[in-house]
């Protein structure tokens, strides 16, 4: 199959709460295979710019295509998860009395219902593709426990994971490390590091410390506008970027 060049590209997107603008024309595009930041102050549009992406809030102009052929803006919720996008929320998912492993096996037949979630025999093939989800993670070792037990940081690996049985082309994350020690913070950056081998992923996200260690590349979003995007370096050497974020 050809693979894609552009994985996401967003053209004069504008999301409007009344008369207020969240974001206003904001225009960019992502390659496949990219481990891409999304930073900005407070309000800057950067949380309404994924729920754009995932179907959760309406785009009023613009078009955003993803794979080079589906406009976002277009489709339902469910649509997208199905067209591959996937996304973490901030807000836990897991269910704290089934095992890990149930946790990842049940993420793996979200699509399906209840019953059939209860029914349907898990295969060979699938009972493996969880096992490889679970190394992925960090959580072989603790695959029969109840999710309840884990840490703050292997439960956030564990929705991770859960998001990924998905087997999502883009991965939307909303500060994956927050509340996390700093143990914890330099683990979730390495899985970053493998899971973009599997997927193009989007970081919301506030450390600017992780940022430099971790980011591709960056874009800054102020005002529900691009204000640049690039490299690290490129991005802090942006004397706009400087202002937005010392307030000049
Ligand atoms: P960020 O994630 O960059 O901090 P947000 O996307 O959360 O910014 O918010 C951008 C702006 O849109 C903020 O001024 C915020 O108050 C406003 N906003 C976000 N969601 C809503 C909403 N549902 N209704 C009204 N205003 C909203």
């Amino acid at each position: 199959q050809l693979r894609k060049q552009n994985v996401l590209q967003c053209k004069d997107v504008v999301v409007s709460f009344g008369g207020f603008r969240a974001i206003n024309h904001f225009s960019f595009s992502i390659p496949r295979g990219e481990l891409h930041f999304l930073i900005g102050p407070n309000g800057a549009g950067k949380t309404t710019f994924l729920d754009v992406l995932c179907g959760k809030t309406k785009a009023s102009e613009g078009e955003v295509i993803f794979q080079e052929e589906h406009d976002l803006t277009t489709l339902k919720e469910f649509e997208i998860v199905r067209k591959g996008i996937g996304r973490k929320f901030q807000a836990p998912s897991i269910f704290p009395n089934l095992t890990v492993y149930e946790n990842l096996e049940i993420a793996m037949k979200q699509d399906k219902r209840i019953w059939s979630i209860l029914l349907a025999k898990t295969t060979v093939e699938q009972k493996q593709d969880i096992e490889a989800q679970l190394e992925l993670i960090g959580l072989s070792n603790l695959k029969d426990v109840q999710a309840r037990i884990l840490s703050h940081g292997q439960k956030q690996w564990l929705e991770i994971g859960m998001v990924m049985m998905q087997k999502p082309d883009l991965l939307l994350l909303d500060e994956p490390i927050a509340g996390m020690t700093e143990e914890e913070e330099e683990k979730t950056g390495e899985l970053l590091l493998k899971l973009k081998q599997k997927c193009t992923i989007i970081v919301v996200e506030h450390d600017m410390d992780f940022v430099r260690k971790f980011a591709e590349r960056v874009t800054v979003m102020h005002e529900g506008r691009l204000l640049c995007n690039g490299s690290m370096a490129e991005v802090q050497a942006n004397e706009r970027v400087m202002e937005v974020y010392l307030g000049r």
